[in-house]
């Protein structure tokens, strides 16, 4: 499953205070909720997380007069994941001294309301951690924001889930499946052109020469295989590793679509 992760730009963030100082890696990850009263619809409404974010952010950097937001990312009900800081970027949620070892990653839960993470949220965190792991060297280590600081975060929920271990969720919303390039059944005759001989003819030809046309070659759609058509067709089936032969058959028909394109 590929991340579902949401830039700045598409969040709305606000442009930093000043830079950023640069982590290589750290020991791990430390997870955060936001302490506050979230609302319930916010787990029905993805529109309410993005601008939940967005207040976040504020009040990071009006508030607590940070930088920027003081995650590296969120993540919210949906399983989206929204880009704080990023990875490599010291982070400023997880306490004094303590930024530099954990990169800060928060479930989009709070202390009232809403306070369940839901299946997805925590495949999302999963997410996340992958992805800190993979781009910006984070250790393997899972911990609370209480770990080494006096705080409730990131609430009981979390934090069990995370003293657990952080087992993967059954549930979540299943991906939908990846849609499978499919061709048109053959139309079960071979084309084939050889001169002095009658040009095969017919819708089916048609259809086949649109389909190629479609992919880039050059060729007539007329609905008549002739040696125009079987050029193109040899030159594909040599582009595609197939049989040169210049016979359009149950195998070079259904790779005019499914193929991948070179
Ligand atoms: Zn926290
Ligand atoms: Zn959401």
């Amino acid at each position: 499953v590929a991340i579902d992760l949401i830039t700045r730009k598409e969040w709305g963030a606000r442009a930093p205070k000043g830079s950023y100082t640069t982590l290589r890696s750290t020991q791990g990850v430390k997870v955060h909720y936001t302490g506050s009263k979230e609302k319930l619809e916010m787990a029905d409404d993805h529109d309410l997380c993005v601008s939940r974010v967005r207040s976040i952010q504020n009040s990071h950097m009006d508030g607590n007069g940070w930088t920027d937001i003081g995650y590296n990312l969120l993540v919210c009900s949906h399983r989206s994941v929204f880009v704080g800081r990023g990875g490599k970027h010291l982070p400023a949620a997880n306490g004094p001294g303590l930024n530099s070892g954990h990169y800060a990653v928060c479930g989009l839960v709070g202390n009232s309301g809403l306070v369940v993470p839901s299946d997805d949220m925590l495949l999302g965190i999963l997410d996340a951690i992958a992805y800190l792991r993979q781009t910006a060297g984070a250790g393997t280590q899972i911990k609370g924001h209480r770990d080494g600081y006096a705080t409730d975060c990131p609430g009981t929920r979390l934090y069990q889930w995370v003293k657990d271990g952080c087992p993967k969720p059954s549930g979540g919303t299943p991906q939908p499946p990846k849609p499978q390039p499919s061709a048109p059944d053959w139309p079960g005759r071979y084309f084939e052109f050889e001169s002095g001989a009658d040009m095969v003819h017919g819708t089916d030809v048609e259809k086949w020469q649109r389909q190629m046309k479609a992919r880039g070659w050059h060729l007539v759609v007329d609905g008549w295989y002739g040696p125009n058509s079987a050029g193109a067709c040899r030159a594909m089936q040599g582009n595609l590793d197939l049989w040169e032969d210049g016979i359009v058959g149950p195998v070079t028909w259904r790779a005019t679509w499914v193929a991948p394109i070179a």
